[in-house]
């Protein structure tokens, strides 16, 4: 049985069987040996992870866990703790040379393929954001914090874009003085980006975690997909 409930939930409903398949699916992916040489305990990662310093969270309990094969763990951590990591990847200074964050990719990616029910509620509120991101190839510019764009944000978005100017001037690098900073795709990048994204799953992996965003995507990305002359791509 798991020795940690870190959510206030056990999962001891969810048959052994399917943690154990969710497992063998993150084993099963080829980074998998590059991110995971056995683990010291020594605790490295976690003195330089940011998230630890805020969250009940720990790269060094990732590693342990998945060393050890604690299946019931695993999928305790699949449900929750990955979602407290940043993907800075600053643990990558493990000796061990383990990548937790790396390790942390796979679960994600297997809670989302999976469309695990806490993975929908853990990127519920970035739809948004990914629609912005993958509809036009770019990133979020800061000027974009307006309250009427992101609301699920949070009401703080509204407060924090009345005196945007301001926060940002008080940013010590040059570069993030502006408000406005976004770079341009062009027509060629964001067919090839479009096209990525059908090829690699990353559009099955978005139908499983939220359909409607999918659906918006889809139309835009079939549609400028056309006309770039791959008119047999079909994202169904
Ligand atoms: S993952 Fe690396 S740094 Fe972290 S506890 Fe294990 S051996 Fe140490
Ligand atoms: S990648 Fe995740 S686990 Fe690694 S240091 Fe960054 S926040 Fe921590």
């Amino acid at each position: 049985m798991p020795t940690l409930d870190l959510s206030g939930r056990n999962y001891r409903d969810v048959p052994y069987e399917q943690k154990e398949r969710l497992f063998e699916e993150v084993k099963a992916d080829m980074r998998f040996d590059d991110y995971l040489h056995g683990c010291y305990d020594c605790g490295i990662c976690v003195a330089a992870c940011p998230s630890a310093r805020f969250y009940d969270f720990s790269p060094r309990k990732i590693a342990q866990t998945v060393s050890r094969e604690d299946v019931d763990l695993f999928y305790l951590f699949l449900n929750d703790s990955v979602w407290d990591c940043s993907q800075c990847f600053s643990c990558d200074v493990c000796p061990r040379k383990n990548s937790p964050g790396g390790l942390i990719t796979l679960m994600r990616e297997v809670a989302v393929k999976n469309g695990l029910a806490s993975a929908q509620e853990a990127l519920e509120g970035y739809g948004r954001v990914v629609y912005k991101i993958m509809a036009t190839g770019t990133q979020v510019s800061p000027d974009m914090l307006q309250d009427n764009a992101f609301p699920d944000w949070g009401p703080h978005v509204k407060d924090i874009s009345k005196n945007l100017e301001t926060w940002r001037r008080a940013l010590p690098p040059e570069t993030l003085h502006t408000t406005e900073t976004s770079w341009q795709v062009d027509d060629k990048t964001i067919t090839e980006l479009y096209l990525i994204w059908h090829m690699t799953g990353v559009m099955d992996m978005i139908k499983e975690v939220d359909e409607g965003l999918f659906m918006i995507l889809q139309d835009v990305m079939e549609e400028r997909l056309e006309e770039a002359g791959y008119d047999d791509i079909s994202f169904d």
